[in-house]
């Protein structure tokens, strides 16, 4: 199996190869077809088997082949948002959708709490293809009604395990009430616990499901 048989558009091969990646590794191969076919994916994959790049991969494929987003006064709205647990993890899947997304015209931005609110509420007025955010600084942002949600088509809980074991649970059944209902849900995690089976049962519509 190579990178060039799983349906990636040309930028994205590019950014692939320029990381040093020839073969896709066991969760890429099976995640990135099932993500381009727009459908909904329950995963158990551990960090270190390239599950960031088996979500960001096919996102931006799908992103870079629809049109953007945009509010009433024109202004760039995010499509897809991906929430992770921490700030460290947020920076990291921040920094892979830029590598991976170079040579593609998306933007993108991290937001996480701790940090000022402004650097954020600027990055969101020049407008914002990918969001990447821990739960509770976006739910700050929609609070203050500097981040909107209407333009989001795709949903990501990376390490949703981690995400309940740190009790985001209530933030994240906020977010998902504030998101569009017609849209494309991943959800990622280390373990099965039978509240994550609980929350990917609420969230998840027929996912195609992957475990390695
Ligand atoms: P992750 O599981 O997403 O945290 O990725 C773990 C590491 O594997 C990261 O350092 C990636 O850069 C690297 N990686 C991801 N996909 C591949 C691949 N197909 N070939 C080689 N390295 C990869």
């Amino acid at each position: 199996m190579h990178f060039d048989q799983l349906g990636l558009a040309e930028p994205i091969l590019l950014a692939v190869r320029e990381q040093g990646y020839t073969t896709p590794t066991p969760i890429q191969a099976q995640a990135i077809p099932a993500v381009l076919q727009g459908g909904d994916l329950l995963a158990a994959a551990q960090t270190g088997t390239g599950k960031t790049a088996a979500f960001t991969l096919p996102i931006l494929h799908r992103l870079s082949q629809s049109e953007q987003a945009r509010d009433a006064q024109g202004r760039v709205i995010p499509r897809v948002l991906v929430l992770v647990p921490t700030r460290e993890l947020a920076a990291q899947v921040a920094e892979s959708v830029r590598d991976y997304g170079k040579n593609l015209k998306l933007r993108s931005m991290v937001m996480y709490g701790g940090v000022g609110m402004q650097p954020q509420i600027d990055a969101l007025k020049r407008g914002v293809d990918i969001v990447v955010a821990t739960p509770g600084r976006m739910l700050d942002h929609h609070g203050q009604r500097t981040l909107n949600l209407s333009g989001i088509n795709t949903l990501v809980l990376d390490e949703a395990d981690r995400m309940l074991d740190m009790g985001f649970i209530h933030d994240i059944k906020r977010v998902l009430a504030l998101l569009p209902k017609q849209r494309q849900n991943l959800l990622f995690s280390a373990t099965f616990s039978d509240e994550i089976k609980t929350l990917a049962n609420g969230l998840l519509n027929k996912p195609a499901v992957i475990e390695v």
